[in-house]
């Protein structure tokens, strides 16, 4: 299938149209033609090719917002015109404790990112910075209809919103906890936004005393402005124990 978009073609140049081929849709598959997609800074990284192992030419993003354009046979999740939203992954083996589980994300044989990955067919994948996507329905998320005028604003949530929502709901935050996020960036405003309306004490960090009235905008209750290396250091110790601790208890 035609499709076209923005392409990264080496790890210094800037992103420039690109017209490529996707797979033909099978009968699990749905088509979509993609509203937004937001800018991760991990899609800046592997532009860039600072993580290592880009391919190119790589179509970015993986905070896809999309109205569904066709449906497989084999598809019931979904009808022409669904709104829907497609994330950080397009596959994973399906038959692992952890896929039968529903954490296709902890997939033990890998999962298929959106793009600069390489699905199990062999076919390197190309993501939201493009009209279009086909991908299998149980990597698809519904979207309501409800946010048809906010489409803009639901597609971070494909990537720093579940990032920063999954662990505030694993560990129950609400009336009564107090969160501390750690700089108002792509995700800090996620975190902080959901850490306000689940009622907890929200705590911003933040290097940037031009971002104190951002942060109470977006929810703090407290905004601590803090430049000292030590505390960033003991704080980055503190976050990473605490989401190791958390992922093993997801797992
Ligand atoms: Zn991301
Ligand atoms: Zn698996």
């Amino acid at each position: 299938m035609k499709s076209h978009g923005y392409a990264a073609h080496d790890p210094k140049s800037p992103l420039v149209p690109y017209s490529f081929e996707r797979r033909e849709p099978g009968a699990n598959d749905v088509v979509v033609e993609i509203a937004y997609c937001g800018i991760c800074h991990s899609d800046i990284h592997q532009v860039r090719d600072e993580w290592g192992g880009s391919m190119y030419p790589m179509v970015p993003g993986h905070e896809v917002v999309v109205r569904v354009t066709a449906v497989g046979k084999d598809v019931t999740k979904f009808k022409e015109g669904d709104l829907a939203g497609i994330g950080v992954m397009v596959n994973s083996c399906r038959v692992c404790a952890n896929c039968k589980a529903d954490l296709e994300n902890y997939c033990m044989k890998g999962f298929v990112g959106t793009y600069n990955a390489k699905d199990y067919d062999g076919a390197i994948t190309y993501g939201g910075y493009a009209n279009n996507i086909v991908c299998d329905a149980r990597y698809v998320h519904s979207i309501s209809p409800k946010f048809g005028d906010k489409l803009a604003g639901v597609a971070p949530l494909l990537c720093a919103g579940i990032t920063t929502y999954s662990p505030m709901r694993h560990w129950k935050v609400g009336p009564g906890k107090k969160v501390g996020v750690v700089g108002l960036g792509g995700l800090g405003h996620m975190g902080l936004k959901f850490a306000h309306s689940f009622g907890a004490h929200a705590v911003q960090f933040t290097t940037s005393e031009s971002k104190i009235a951002d942060a109470k905008r977006l929810g703090a209750d407290e905004v601590v402005i803090s430049r000292t290396r030590t505390r960033w250091r003991s704080m980055r110790r503190a976050s990473t124990s605490s989401w190791t601790a958390c992922r093993r208890r997801m797992i």
